[in-house]
């Protein structure tokens, strides 16, 4: 099991103490471990470093996992005052990102940033160039399961969970559960040992279940019985999609973050080994992929769909008009590319 370095955690802390504007910066389409991070870390900034952060970010928060960001306040990335934020910040911490590129509207503005420049991340090929202090890793679930260890490691904390804020605590669980899909996938023995620790120190998981499993929407339900039954199809190549137009989110009412999860619904099927889940947007279609052990579906995802991720959860864009003339062509597109590449696997 990793463990970070004293010194380490010494040299983050002490940049933390030593910056008076902190901005704290995830991923466009922020989820669970985007947000459970992000709070984390303000949290932390706040209580133990009686210090003061800014979180930022490029996109609006998905409703079903804002209980994460009650009580911050988070900037609107597109706003002027974000962009002096940025320009002005001593320090700027991007969390569960491998590069400024997944920032979308905030990349420009945090790369010609004057600030020191901190990595928390657990996504492959880091852009640690980009950084003065880099903290990546991909042997643990998330980037909550790292910024746990990293702040264990911290003076003042010395390896005892229960010294961590009750809500950086609840944040760091909630963001672990949501990106191994509550401790399906992703899950090392540090995964296991972080979540024995959190609980130890009296983190509520329950309620972490019953906010992020069990307070949906019944439409949301419908919805994902309408696509599984109208929209799925399975290839003879073991790859499954389904793509979600503008007609049948309106027709439910779907809202950001609402899909999430549904895309590794398929891999349920014994014959299908990738899963694919495309949701038109404007201008373009997103791409959430999934695959089951041993085969890695990042390359795909770079090669294919202008994104990346992790080996079996990995996501991109199909774009209009560069990829494909029109919204019609996107099955034959996604068909193409999926049948290539599990022919070369
Ligand atoms: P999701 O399917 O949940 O949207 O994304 C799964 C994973 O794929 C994310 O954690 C992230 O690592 C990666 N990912 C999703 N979209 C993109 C993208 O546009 N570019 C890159 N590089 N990675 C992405
Ligand atoms: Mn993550």
């Amino acid at each position: 099991m990793f463990e970070v370095s004293a010194e380490k955690a010494k040299l983050f802390d002490s940049l933390i103490r030593n910056s008076p504007e902190t901005v704290i910066v995830a991923h466009l389409h922020p989820d669970g471990d985007a947000l459970g991070s992000i709070t984390a870390m303000s949290g932390f900034i706040r209580d133990c470093c009686g210090g003061n952060a800014v979180i930022i970010l490029p996109d609006r928060i998905p409703s079903g996992l804002s209980f994460i960001t009650d009580g911050f306040d988070i900037l609107d990335g597109g706003s002027d005052r974000s962009k002096k934020m940025i320009a002005g910040a001593d320090l700027i911490i991007a969390l569960d990102v491998n590069s400024f590129r997944r920032t979308d509207i905030l990349e420009n503005d945090l790369r010609a940033a004057k600030g020191r420049k901190v990595l928390i991340d657990h996504h492959p090929d880091p852009d640690s160039d980009a950084f003065d202090l880099v903290f990546s890793r991909t042997d643990v679930s998330s980037a909550c399961e790292l910024l746990f260890q990293i702040l264990c490691a911290m003076p003042g904390i010395d390896g005892d969970a229960s010294k961590l804020p009750a809500d950086c605590a609840f944040s760091l669980m909630t963001g672990m559960t949501t990106d191994t899909n509550n401790f399906a996938n992703s899950v090392f023995p540090s995964t296991l040992d972080m979540a024995s620790r959190l609980i130890a120190a009296g983190v509520d998981r329950d309620l972490i279940i019953e906010r992020v499993y069990n307070s949906g929407r019944e439409g949301k339900l419908r919805a994902w019985g309408y696509m599984l039954d109208r929209k799925l199809r399975i290839m003879d190549c073991g790859a499954a999609y389904m793509v979600l137009d503008r007609d049948t989110k309106d027709r439910f009412g779907l809202a950001e973050g609402e899909t999430d999860g549904l895309v590794n619904i398929p891999l349920q099927i014994g014959k299908v080994r990738m899963s694919a889940l495309i949701t038109e947007e404007d201008g373009y279609f997103r791409i959430s992929l999934r695959s089951k052990k041993p085969l890695s579906i990042n390359a795909l995802a770079s090669d294919r769909f202008h994104g990346g991720g992790h080996p079996q959860a990995s996501g991109g864009r199909i774009l209009i008009p560069d990829d494909i003339p029109d919204r019609d062509a996107v099955c034959a597109w996604f068909e193409d590319a999926a049948a290539r590449f599990m022919q070369k696997m």
